[in-house]
């Protein structure tokens, strides 16, 4: 492999716009990051995009071969096109391909984040190498990514692996996909503190998590109190820990991968949910897992998407 090869990464999300320098041992040499906010509107984040990646530019001792883009969107693996990026609208129905290629005069390519996660964890993650591999990452919302056969699978209009938006409950909490019950509505970081307020209120249990400013609950918070012994904490993970088991399963059953990788931060409280999330699988998965469940925790952290779009980057240019 020729490490001395550059490309620039860049993850394109709703809030943070992340942008390096990597070479093709998937090394990030130096990276920075901005905010961005749909407010801004599209000419300024277009802009902002542009300027990050000739800052990126500047930093490079050598040429880049390519630019690569990790968008939060379905993608179109053609255009680059983004269909109802969640929380980025004002760039629906944008490819930043165009755009870049002018400005920075290399191929430009681009894929949905979460597919680039699974691409990276997969390439550089595992300590052995598989040819199928299912990535979800729970975080603000719930994203998923796939490698089949050895190869990012898009589908046909990049929308494949969208599990975040599988129903679990037919009656179930609005979406903001627009329909309702979705997995992102009982998994994602937003949707656990929700239910942990619903149930406080519904149950009046005791819990030290009262003691704090529920205004301000986050995942984390519920997990530390989990781990410090808080029993109503501990029946809240069990609780998300059900679903997720649950969706599990789903995907399980219908791709049948060698691995399920978990990221984004609700991951960090996988732990508190792997004895519900077994009891689910054991029940739903039609193969007899039992304790071999295929469920791992992601290893790149949130730098899997930047390294996952260099990754597409070197891959598309001989
Ligand atoms: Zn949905």
């Amino acid at each position: 492999m020729n490490s001395s090869r550059l490309a620039i990464a860049m993850d394109i999300g709703g809030t943070n716009l992340r942008f390096a320098l990597i070479n093709e041992s998937a090394v990030i040499l130096k990276k920075g990051a901005t905010l961005t906010s749909d407010h801004e509107g599209k000419d300024a984040i277009i802009q902002r995009i542009i300027d990050s990646a000739r800052l990126v530019l500047e930093w490079a001792e050598a040429q880049p071969v390519a630019m690569g883009l990790a968008l939060a969107s379905p993608v179109d693996p053609d255009t680059g096109i983004m269909h109802m990026p969640p929380n980025i609208l004002s760039l629906q129905g944008y490819s930043p391909i165009h755009d870049l290629k002018t400005n920075l005069g290399m191929p430009v390519v681009a894929a949905n984040d979460a597919t680039l996660a699974a691409l990276a964890e997969h390439r550089y993650g595992l300590k052995k190498s598989v040819d199928n591999l299912v990535y979800l990452t729970l975080s603000t919302g719930v994203g998923g990514g796939q490698i089949i056969n050895g190869e990012i699978y898009n589908g046909s209009r990049g929308f494949a692996a969208e599990w975040g938006h599988l129903t679990l409950d037919l009656d179930g909490p609005q979406c903001n996909c627009g329909s309702n019950g979705c997995f992102e509505t009982f998994c994602s970081g937003p949707s656990i503190v929700r239910i942990t307020h619903e149930l406080l209120k519904e149950t009046g249990a005791d819990s030290t998590l009262r003691q704090g400013d529920l205004e301000k609950l986050t995942p984390l918070n519920i997990a530390q109190a989990a781990r410090e012994g808080d029993q109503f904490s501990l029946t809240v993970w069990n609780k998300i820990g059900r679903y997720l088991g649950i969706a599990l399963s789903v995907i399980l059953n219908t791709l049948d991968p060698e691995i399920i990788i978990i990221g984004g931060g609700v991951s960090s409280a996988l732990d508190l949910m792997l004895e519900s999330v077994k009891r689910e699988i054991n029940v739903r998965a039609l193969f007899p897992y039992v304790d071999k469940i295929p469920i791992r925790s992601a290893q790149l952290g949130d730098e899997a998407g930047l390294i996952g779009a260099a990754t597409l980057a070197f891959d598309n240019v001989t």
